[in-house]
């Protein structure tokens, strides 16, 4: 089992959520201004903001080795957000999750695995001659046989 950024991805997806429920108002005032002016359709950036955040949440959480890749995105978005007023505190998540994407580090979950059974190594006990395992923790050789380390 492969570790997840799991609460970069919580407060990705939380941000997005906020951002797009946010950006409901920039959409409708900038489809309405649209239709007088045609640069209403610039407020929608918002909107994409949120969908974009929340498909980078996903990503993360599905495809782990992008999470730092994702936590840029998710990270210039929120800064982005900041000046939309009803997508700030969601811009502030945002930054916050893409800063703990970036921050993220898998390598830490692998020393927490447990270190793999020893591999027979068809090596021999040079004073019994029955079969000797190498004992990764300890990097000595061990006769099961005589039960102590060669
Ligand atoms: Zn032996």
């Amino acid at each position: 089992m492969s570790e997840k950024p799991t609460t970069a991805f919580a407060l990705s997806l939380l941000s997005g959520l906020m951002i797009l429920v946010g950006s409901i108002l920039w959409t409708m005032l900038g489809t309405l201004l649209a239709f007088f002016f045609g640069l209403g359709f610039l407020l929608y950036a918002f909107l994409f903001f949120g969908i974009i955040i929340l498909i980078g949440a996903v990503m993360m959480y599905m495809n782990p080795r992008s999470t730092r890749m994702w936590g840029i995105v998710i990270l210039l978005l929120g800064l982005f957000s900041l000046v939309g007023v009803t997508t700030t505190l969601g811009g502030v998540l945002a930054i916050i999750g893409g800063a703990l994407a970036l921050a993220w580090n898998p390598s830490r979950a692998v020393s927490t695995t447990p270190p793999p059974p020893p591999t027979d190594t068809g090596a021999y006990c040079p004073t019994c001659h029955g079969q000797i395992r190498y004992i990764q923790e300890y990097q000595r050789w061990y006769c099961d046989r005589e039960q102590k380390y060669v």
